[in-house]
């Protein structure tokens, strides 16, 4: 797997300080209050296990599968919901946890649709952050991992063509692996 990488941006170690750090900022912030954390799948699940368990307080899990509408590899925005969470989001305060922010579009539209649902809050949680997304400010990512340059990664849950989502650190995948 790692010979596929034509780099690696960030290590097991250094995610798993920054994902600490991210951990520390919410136990403050929702001190007293009900977390609820939703994880959109499949790319979250690893920023999710780690994350919840380096919160000292409690939090809830659920998940969301989302798929996006459109052809090309380019996020359309308009967003299909291939599975909802399980619990009511009213009056709670919301978490969503992401794996990676490109243009921002699928969590724009998902943000827009749990705010119709009327939650107490509602904030985001990415591990990675492209410069498209860090330049047009669409979603207001309040927690996020790193910024990172605008090529295809995978690693630490984010993929291609259902693999290397296990490689535990993020890394460039070479483009002569899917050229
Ligand atoms: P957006 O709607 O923000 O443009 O797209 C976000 C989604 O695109 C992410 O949840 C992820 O599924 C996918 N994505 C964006 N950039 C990458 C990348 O570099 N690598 C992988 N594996 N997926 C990406």
């Amino acid at each position: 797997m790692r010979a596929d990488l034509s780099a690696v941006l960030y290590d097991e170690d250094e995610i798993a300080a920054k994902i600490n750090e991210l951990a520390v900022r919410i136990d403050q912030d929702y001190e007293g209050k009900d977390l609820l954390m939703v994880g959109i799948l499949n790319g979250a699940v690893m920023v999710m296990a780690d994350l919840s368990r380096a919160l000292r307080n409690h939090c809830e899990m659920d998940w969301m599968a989302i798929s996006s509408y459109g052809s090309g590899v380019a996020s359309s925005g308009v967003v299909r919901i291939l599975k909802d969470m399980n619990t009511s989001i009213v009056d709670r305060h919301v978490l969503i946890v992401e794996d990676i922010v490109d243009t921002g579009l699928t969590l724009s539209y998902l943000i827009e649709n749990l705010r119709s649902r009327n939650p107490a809050s509602i904030e985001v949680c990415a591990g990675f952050r492209k410069p498209e997304a860090a330049r047009n400010r669409r979603v207001d990512v309040k927690y996020l991992g790193f910024d990172i340059p605008s090529d295809f990664v995978v690693g630490y849950g984010l993929d291609y063509a259902g693999r290397y989502r296990n490689l535990r650190g993020l890394g460039i995948l070479d483009p002569k692996v899917y050229s």
